[in-house]
């Protein structure tokens, strides 16, 4: 009875209620694989991820060029044998700062600490006297307290920074500086910060716990990380920054015109001095401390902010991509939805690219994870839609050839009394009248009984693919209930089930009245199928305004409300009725169902396994 008329509503229902059912599994599905992502990008292992994709990202997207604000003034190895090793340094910073005080350096940021008396301070101290905008460092112990320089360089300096160095527990590369640091009660600011400030005409630094600012400069660092701030590094192409040995200076004085306006770094940048750190740029070879905090500067001076992507706005992101991938693979699977879920992937690669190109660090775990785990879990939970989808379709499959058997068996079974008795009349001859006539007669009822059971057959699927025209003949309900009792009543009478018509319905019904017989002789039979034996059928008529309502109500087997759901489709069948040795196809109330919705009506089941069912029709009346 190939046909899906718009009346078999348990279906849709069913239907629509397992996809709602699969779409929430995957909705939360994709919601546990975006807050996985999340938590799995916040460990120790994921963070290393995030930083490697930090450096990656950090040599990706070089910034153009510049001219440097700052210069070095570096005590490299020359400088150092030249002096005598170490303990010249003094003299030799003394010697390099006489050099360049005729070119006025906008200022000179020491990194070195002088926390002792040494023999060549009285020279040193004059060179300090007469630098102009001169900071010196100082460094956090150990045991929690400040080095700082001796009183007599310290009261030439307009600041003293402070130089620790911040390296990632990690990998101990050095990608961040934090700005302030605190002793006891007894705060600093960074070297590179101190000389900022300095050069600005030591303007005051307001702080918020958002950002600090100097001047018309806000540097974003926020209070809660110590005021951590990114250091853009001079890119490659720049080979750092300016540096000139004081042991250069010395052979070439002219060099000396390089530092005219610059703002100095003097420190070590021999190889023996360990005072060295690795920076995304690094391989291998390590930048001496001085050119870290003149990087530092050049980042403040250039505004070359780089900031962290807010927390909500990843979360968010997260969350979308989640939904993205659950998406891609919502409406199917294949091609389309490959295509749907690489793009997703590619998003999730390109936002922390994106980001970065706009001085923002997205971290690239949270995204990536999300999305590989997203699509992983969507594309997994199609595949198991589509093969619960094909299970139930060959489940669909067997069921149907079952009942195809069944129904050629039942077609099957006139058939053979038909060739069985005309076989009989052709072979004797000579037969008794009697004999011959019921033989006769027995031929003519199965033949009539083949006849209306394809009739029927092929009406409905006529009837139902819209190929035929619905006789519309007035009729009266009562009249074909009363019908199908009688024509009921040998397989009621056989299982010792009475049938009581309590009420017949009133009013005439417009309709096929062939087509609702065998509609109301199924739900007959099926009562009485269904039930024990002993039980009674009752048939209830009622009448309204302008409904025929016809209700039969058995003892019987009974359902469950899952069960009800189903039986309007095609060859289903309960367990409890295949259990009951009763033969069916489970086709009828299908056709029963497409037959009262033609009329346009409706059939209503209660039922309780165990208690029994009440099937109702309710039918327009015909006026
Ligand atoms: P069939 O009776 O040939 O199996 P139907 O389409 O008439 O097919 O009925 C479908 C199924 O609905 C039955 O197999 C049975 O499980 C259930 N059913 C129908 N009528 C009743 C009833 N009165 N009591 C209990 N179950 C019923």
């Amino acid at each position: 009875m190939g046909n899906e008329m718009a009346g078999n509503a348990a279906i849709l229902v069913s239907g629509t209620m397992q996809q709602r059912k699969a779409h929430a599994v995957l909705a939360a599905l994709m919601m546990v694989c975006a807050l996985a992502g999340l938590t799995m990008s916040w460990t120790a292992l994921g963070r290393q991820f995030d930083t490697s994709a930090y450096d990656y990202l950090f040599r990706l997207e070089t910034p153009a060029a510049w001219q440097p604000e700052s210069i070095i003034l570096a005590l490299d190895e020359e400088t150092l044998t030249k002096y005598g090793g170490l303990t010249g340094m003094r003299a030799a910073l003394a010697d390099g700062l006489e050099k360049i005080r005729a070119v006025s350096p906008a200022a000179i940021a020491v990194d070195l600490i002088l926390p002792d008396a040494s023999p060549a301070d009285d020279q040193l101290e004059a060179g300090f006297a007469q630098a102009h905008n001169l900071v010196l460092s100082c460094d956090l112990l150990p045991n929690g307290t400040w080095e700082d320089p001796i009183e007599r360089f310290r009261k030439h300096a307009v600041a003293v920074g402070e130089v620790h160095a911040e390296l990632d527990k990690f990998d101990a590369v050095s990608r961040a500086l934090p700005l302030e640091r605190a002793a006891a009660h007894d705060r600093r600011w960074a070297l590179a910060l101190e000389t900022f400030v300095a050069v600005n005409g030591g303007a005051q630094i307001v702080e918020s716990p958002q950002d600090l600012s100097v001047g018309g400069t806000r540097i974003p660092s926020t209070d809660a990380d110590g005021r951590l701030m990114r250091i853009r590094y001079t890119p490659p192409v720049m080979n750092g920054i300016p540096r000139v040995s004081i042991a250069e200076l010395d052979r070439h004085p002219a060099l000396a015109s390089r530092f005219r306006g610059k703002v100095v770094f003097a420190g070590v940048t021999a190889q023996t001095v360990s005072d060295r750190w690795m920076t995304p740029y690094s391989n291998s070879v390590a930048m001496p401390g001085i050119e870290f905090h003149a990087n530092a500067y050049e980042t403040i001076a250039r505004k070359m902010f780089l900031v962290d992507a807010p927390l909500t706005a990843v979360v968010a992101v997260c969350f979308m991509v989640a939904g993205a991938a659950g998406l891609a693979f919502l409406f199917g699977a294949g091609w389309p939805s490959n295509l749907a879920a690489a793009f997703v992937f590619a998003i999730s690669q390109m936002i922390p690219a994106l980001a970065f190109a706009r001085g923002t660090v997205w971290p690239w775990m949270p995204g990536t994870l999300t999305a590989v785990l997203g699509i992983a879990a969507a594309a997994a939970w199609r595949h198991l839609i589509v093969r619960r989808e094909l299970a139930f379709a060959e489940n669909e499959k067997t069921r149907y050839q079952r009942s195809m058997q069944f129904a050629i068996h039942e077609l099957r079974t006139p058939l053979t009394a038909i060739q069985g008795s005309s076989e009989l009349i052709s072979r004797y001859g000579t037969m008794p009248e009697a004999k011959r006539k019921q033989m006769a007669d027995l031929i003519n009822a199965e033949s009539k009984r083949l006849a209306r059971m394809i009739e029927t057959f092929l009406s409905v699927e006529k009837l139902s693919a819209g190929q035929m025209e619905m006789k519309q003949e007035r009729f009266s309900l009562a009249e074909v209930v009363r019908r199908c009792m009688e024509r009921a009543k040998p397989l009621a009478d056989a299982k010792r089930i009475a049938i009581a018509g309590e009420t017949l319905p009133e009013g005439d019904v417009t309709g096929d009245r062939e087509l609702m017989e065998y509609a109301v002789y199924n739900l007959l039979t099926n009562a009485i199928k269904y039930s024990p034996g002993g039980s009674q059928v009752s048939v209830f008529g009622d009448s309204g305004k302008n409904e025929v309502r016809l209700s039969v109500q058995d003892q019987g087997i009974g359902m469950d409300k899952k069960e009800v759901s189903r039986i309007f489709e095609k060859f289903y069948r309960t367990k409890r009725a295949e259990q009951s040795g009763e033969a069916g196809t489970g086709i009828g109330l299908s056709i029963v169902e497409q037959i009262v919705a033609q009329h346009g009506g409706t059939i209503h089941v209660e039922s309780e396994p165990g208690k029994g069912s009440r099937f109702t029709l309710v039918l327009k009346q015909a006026l």
